[in-house]
């Protein structure tokens, strides 16, 4: 009995934190004004292939789930239109609060092992400190090789009409001024860290 109390205990106390770190975060300050009207999700283009539409997660963060939040694969499905931020009518940062959640994952390293969004936005974050911009398809070569090389075959002949119809480049083009942009991203980075 006296163990359990204390499980409880220690885990209100987890979960009053993990709300803690949401609202003191700039991003999540007004969470606890969500009215649950669901504006969110029906604004959302994406909700049917999340695990839980952003109006749950919202309940979610209230109640201090964190672990269910955190393993959730919404936040990394999140496609950043900013859609339902601009329909919230409590005014909630929700998109940035779908980053700030991201962030969470990544400190504490809990994510779900049904994504791989944020493997997929390293590839593309070192992509962007190298050049300035996006090379599609170096990007999809390397994220394909790295975690569905059996896959990387079956994408060969979409990827060769692509290039063909010029939707894709073979050889990445560098902006110019990238160093400069990339001591930027060092410093970001490094703040980060701090
Ligand atoms: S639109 Fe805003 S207030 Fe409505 S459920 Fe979503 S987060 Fe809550
Ligand atoms: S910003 Fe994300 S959660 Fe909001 S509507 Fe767009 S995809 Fe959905």
């Amino acid at each position: 009995m006296k163990k359990s109390k204390r499980r409880n205990t220690e885990r209100a106390y987890e979960d009053s934190g993990f709300i803690r770190d949401i609202i003191s975060s700039r991003e999540g300050a007004r969470v606890l004004s969500c009215i649950q009207c669901g504006t969110c999700s029906a604004s959302c283009p994406v909700f049917e292939v999340m695990d839980y539409p952003p109006r749950k997660i919202f309940a979610m963060i209230r109640e201090g789930m964190k672990d269910k939040v955190l393993l959730s694969v919404t936040p990394w499905i999140c496609a950043s239109c900013y859609r339902c931020t601009v329909n919230c009518p409590a005014q909630i940062k929700i998109t940035e609060v779908m980053y700030e959640l991201k962030r969470i994952c990544l400190k504490e390293q809990v994510i779900s092992e049904r994504t791989d969004a944020n493997r997929f936005y390293s590839i593309f974050l070192n992509q962007i400190i190298k050049y300035g911009r996006s090379h599609e398809l170096g990007l999809m070569i390397k994220f394909m090789m790295l975690h569905h090389p059996v896959n990387l075959l079956q994408q060969v002949p979409r990827g060769v009409r692509m290039m063909l119809s010029g939707s894709l480049s073979l050889f990445p083009h560098r902006i110019k001024n990238a160093k400069t942009l990339q001591k930027i991203t060092d410093h970001a980075l490094k703040l980060q860290k701090v």
